[in-house]
């Protein structure tokens, strides 16, 4: 019995010892495991979605480029590039490339009533939700109009206008760019004033699927004089030409003007109170950029690649409300970030330099990656361009890969090519809407990343953090990263 039980308990203790190591060994292999997999899988979730909160906040105001909020942001992401170790480019300070360029700013949000014969208001209707002004050249972008409405029917009611009056031109119209035209040209010819003062427009469309006006704050180079001599604003007085205001407004919002109004020019009844408060001023502002030397004895160590993203967006509703641009574009800094990130702390250097920048100025019209362009901060003969732009679809939009318009880059096939061996599905497309396109004018090979869901509420308050996805930002993060690791060498041809 002694005997058993001692070979009993040298048997148990055997058992117990083998246990202990296959348990330990187990213990190892998840370990080794567990490595292989943040090897395999480098990418921090956290930095992505902690980037896009923080530059979706309100300190930050939508980033509008000229206002504090983003200058806040062009600091933090200096920050960041410094925390990183980024180098410096020769000639900046600070990470920062300043530059001018002109900006729209909404001074008190625009307002559009409906007056009663006393004067007072009878109808107030909601800024974004209900209407939106529209401040492209050859329309006023501040002061005060009150008229009659007139509905059209036909471009021609305009010669029977007599008088002030505010037209209201019913989506029939109002859909059509050729009567749309028609109507603007009739509206400021100087023989359709002699009878007639036509302050206003307000356009019928149709937001239904949508229930909201996105925020364009479009200023094209010339289009605006921005050298004024009255601090930066237009007098809210009186207008400084015999241009019109211009509105668009929701279908219900045009029924109840048009309620207020005559059925025709000949009799109307019925008072519009529109106002606008905008200028377009000359902004001081940055580019943010920081370089990651690549591997000087590797073959593609001359070159350089650009990993873009603008961090601009449209600024604050001067409501109480605000466009955060979390997935345009939050979402592609935060991406640049976490690549620049990524690479900086891999053990080897990467193939070849890549230079980051944040680009300003996207929204009015690519300003600051056109600025780039000229006076880039290693030469562009040497350069590819990467561009991220609106990426993080919670709702499985398809990564987009485009070419500027006209070209077809051998940078886009070979993005497709790692795409496809990652496993990553994607479509090539082509669109020259953001900042790549201002490389690709340039001569440069040069691709925009792009998951187009505009779902979330493009260009305004709902483009709020909680609906961008860090995992498919993510995805982005792992292409360009693969991309940039197995860069061809030989140069654009
Ligand atoms: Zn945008």
């Amino acid at each position: 019995m002694e005997t058993f039980a001692v070979r009993r308990r040298d048997w148990t203790k055997r058992r117990r010892a083998l246990v202990g190591a296959v348990f330990a060994l187990l213990v190892v292999a998840a370990l080794i495991g567990a490595v292989g997999a943040e090897q395999a899988d480098e990418v921090d979730l956290g930095n992505i979605a902690g980037i896009i909160h923080e530059l979706s906040l309100p300190a930050y105001a939508g980033r509008l480029t000229g206002t504090d909020g983003n200058w806040a942001a062009v600091g933090y992401v200096a920050d960041r590039f410094e925390r990183l170790g980024l180098a410096n480019p020769d000639g900046l300070e600070g990470y920062l490339q300043p530059y001018v360029q002109p900006t729209r700013l909404m001074h008190s949000p625009p307002e559009l009533e409906i007056l009663d014969a006393s004067g007072s208001v009878a109808r107030q209707f909601k800024f974004i939700t209900q209407f939106s002004p529209t401040t492209a050249p050859g329309c006023r972008i501040s002061g005060e109009v009150t008229a009659p409405g007139v509905i059209l029917e036909h471009v021609d009611d305009i010669d029977r206008v007599r008088g002030e009056a505010v037209l209201l031109v019913p989506m029939h119209l109002a859909a059509n760019p050729t009567e749309i035209e028609a109507i603007m040209k009739r509206v400021t010819s100087s023989s359709c004033r002699d009878q007639a003062r036509l302050l206003g427009v307000i356009l019928e469309v149709d937001t239904s699927g949508r229930g909201y006006f996105p925020i364009v704050p479009f200023v094209a180079p010339g289009s605006f004089p921005t050298d004024r001599n009255d601090g930066g604003r237009q007098s809210t007085a009186e207008p400084v030409s015999n241009e019109p205001m211009v509105f668009t407004c929701d279908r219900p919002t045009f029924a109840e003007l048009a309620a207020c109004s005559a059925a025709g020019p000949d009799s109307p009844s019925g008072t519009i109170r529109m106002s606008m408060d905008y200028s377009v001023e000359p902004a001081r502002t940055a580019n943010v950029v920081g370089v990651l030397p690549g591997d000087p004895v590797a073959p593609g160590g001359a070159r350089h690649i650009i990993v873009g993203a603008h961090l601009d967006h449209v600024g604050s509703n001067m409501d109480g409300t605000y466009n955060p641009g979390a997935m345009d574009n939050a979402s592609g800094v935060a991406a640049m970030i976490e690549i620049a990130r990524a690479l900086s702390a891999g053990p080897v250097r990467p193939p070849l330099t890549v230079v980051f920048v944040a680009f300003n100025g996207e929204e009015q019209f690519m300003y600051g990656s056109r600025h780039y362009v000229s006076e880039p901060c290693l030469p562009l003969s040497e350069a590819t361009m990467v561009n991220i732009d609106t990426v993080g679809s919670p709702r499985g939009v398809l990564l987009q890969i485009e070419n500027a318009a006209g070209r077809d880059t051998q940078m886009a096939r070979d993005l497709c090519g790692v795409a496809a061996q990652l496993g990553i599905g994607f479509r090539k497309s082509v669109s020259s809407g953001t900042d790549h396109s201002s490389f690709a004018n340039a001569g440069v090979e040069a691709v925009n990343l792009i998951q187009p869901d505009f779902a979330g509420g493009y260009h305004g308050p709902g483009d709020a953090a909680d609906g961008v996805d860090p995992g498919r930002v993510a995805e982005v993060v792992r292409l360009v990263l693969a991309f940039i690791r197995t860069a061809k060498t030989a140069p654009p041809d």
